[in-house]
């Protein structure tokens, strides 16, 4: 168990956690963001230390959520998984304390009754399934697993056509769930209780969606990827290397922070490193994270 690797919210009656696989990992923002450089990190004062190194370094975390709701205990997202073979060495054969992390942060894996997968990317359907005698099988077998319809149909056809994604992912994340019978797949007006509910938030993958809780007055996103970083606050309309279809995520960007710039809601970055979350505010002509901490 690593405390460090769990946080928690409470959102009105909602309560949520956070789980950590890969901590505050440091890469060039060109990775993100074509062609940026570390001195336009440092434009922006305000992502050190949570979110940029002083020289200008972005830090991403991988991570998943669940949340207890209703008496429903929903995972959003399975982070990466372990013993896999993927496009990168940093993901490959994790060891990690991800399911005891899980217990750990109040949340047994046994008692999961949903898992919804904002989109099918190999970073958030890792923890779908585990191996077991060399086999992959579900890891939550009392679960309903929520694809997106859109997004599986995507995925599927890049299957079928030999795309251009890497799809290793599919075959041991995906495909044991579906032939489980424990699949339901969903479109954006789906709600998980009458507290949580999705915004379609496309671009990143075609049927992206991003996770809303409003609870007693409060309210909560988790993003997924419709942004990777609080960077893309101050540059929501910059195309990200990530996205599937760039015009549509700026797009989309654009339109979520008006929508919650001021608005009190907490924004969770599904990729913001600890502490995961704060307020969009406005900062000059754009807007910033602000973080309680
Ligand atoms: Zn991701």
């Amino acid at each position: 168990m690593a405390a460090e690797n769990i946080r928690h919210w409470r959102v009105g009656a909602v309560e949520i956690a956070r789980i950590v696989e890969v901590n505050a990992f440091e890469d060039d923002i060109a990775m993100l963001l074509p062609g940026a450089t570390p001195q336009f990190v440092q434009q922006f004062p305000w992502l050190v230390p949570h979110f940029a190194t002083p020289d200008g370094k972005m830090i991403l975390s991988f991570q998943a959520f669940v949340l207890r709701s209703m008496g429903k205990t929903v995972m959003i997202d399975t982070c990466i998984g372990a013993e896999r073979e993927r496009e990168y060495e940093v993901f490959c054969n994790l060891q990690t304390s991800f399911l005891e992390d899980l217990t750990a942060a109040g949340f047994p894996p046994e008692e999961v009754s949903a898992v919804l997968c904002t989109h099918l990317h190999f970073d958030h359907v890792g923890w779908n399934t585990r191996k077991v005698d060399g086999k992959w099988v579900p890891t939550f077998p009392q679960a309903r697993y929520l694809f997106g319809k859109q997004e599986w149909a995507h995925w599927k056809h890049l299957r079928d056509t030999h795309g251009y994604h890497d799809l290793a992912h599919l075959a041991d994340s995906i495909d044991p769930v579906m032939e489980a019978g424990l699949v339901d797949f969903i479109g954006p007006e789906h709600r998980l209780t009458d507290e949580v509910s999705l915004i379609s938030t496309p671009g990143h993958t075609p049927g992206h969606v991003s996770v809303h809780i409003r609870s007693q007055g409060q309210e909560a996103i988790i993003t997924g990827d419709m942004m990777h970083h609080p960077i893309q606050l101050a540059v929501p309309e910059t195309h990200a290397n990530f996205d599937m279809d760039k015009a549509q995520g700026a797009a989309t960007r654009r339109s979520f922070v008006e929508r919650f710039s001021g608005s009190g809601a907490l924004v969770i970055g599904s990729h913001f490193s600890d502490p995961s979350a704060g307020h969009i505010v406005p900062d000059g002509s754009a807007w910033k994270l602000k973080v309680e901490n």
